[in-house]
């Protein structure tokens, strides 16, 4: 078996644990929560999408500014008025996938094509942090150099 094998079965196989940020450093908003805080937390961390926590911090979902443009679009315009009345639990994605810590590479690898971050929970369904796609893609930079 040649090196560049065993290297890439080594990468597949390992665990994601050193890659996920954890939960403390992870901006995220709650289920009951309006849209406009949502929105708030999204311009203020500069990101596109955060995770929906409940209030035992389990994960719900996630919620997008596309997804909070979509909810106060009327007919003709955005109807700004209605961004405190309507709940993240309303607007947000509730279909994400989640990991749990001791998933592996492979895994994590291929569920980060179809999204730019994953949601990694423990055993008891507890938030423990994210996993970036750009992590992912820098690890496999740094094994193919
Ligand atoms: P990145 O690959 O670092 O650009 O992150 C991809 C996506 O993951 C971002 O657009 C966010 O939706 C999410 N993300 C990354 N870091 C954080 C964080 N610290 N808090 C909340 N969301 C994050």
């Amino acid at each position: 078996m040649t090196l560049n094998v065993l290297k890439n079965r080594q990468l597949m196989t390992k665990e994601i644990n050193d890659l996920i940020v954890s939960h403390e450093k992870v901006a995220h908003v709650q289920l009951e929560n309006r849209l406009d805080h949502a929105l708030l937390v999204l311009i203020k961390s500069g990101y596109t999408a955060v995770p929906v926590l409940d209030r035992d911090y389990r994960v719900k979902g996630q919620i997008s500014k596309t997804e909070i443009l979509d909810s106060i679009l009327g007919l003709e315009q955005l109807e700004m008025e209605r961004l405190h009345d309507i709940t993240v639990e309303t607007a947000m994605n509730k279909n994400i996938p989640r990991l749990r810590t001791d998933a592996t590479f492979q895994k994590a690898l291929t569920t980060s094509i179809n999204h730019p971050f994953i949601c990694i929970v423990d055993d008891d369904d507890a938030f423990v942090g994210i996993l970036t796609r750009r992590s992912i893609l820098a690890l496999v930079h740094r094994y193919l150099q």
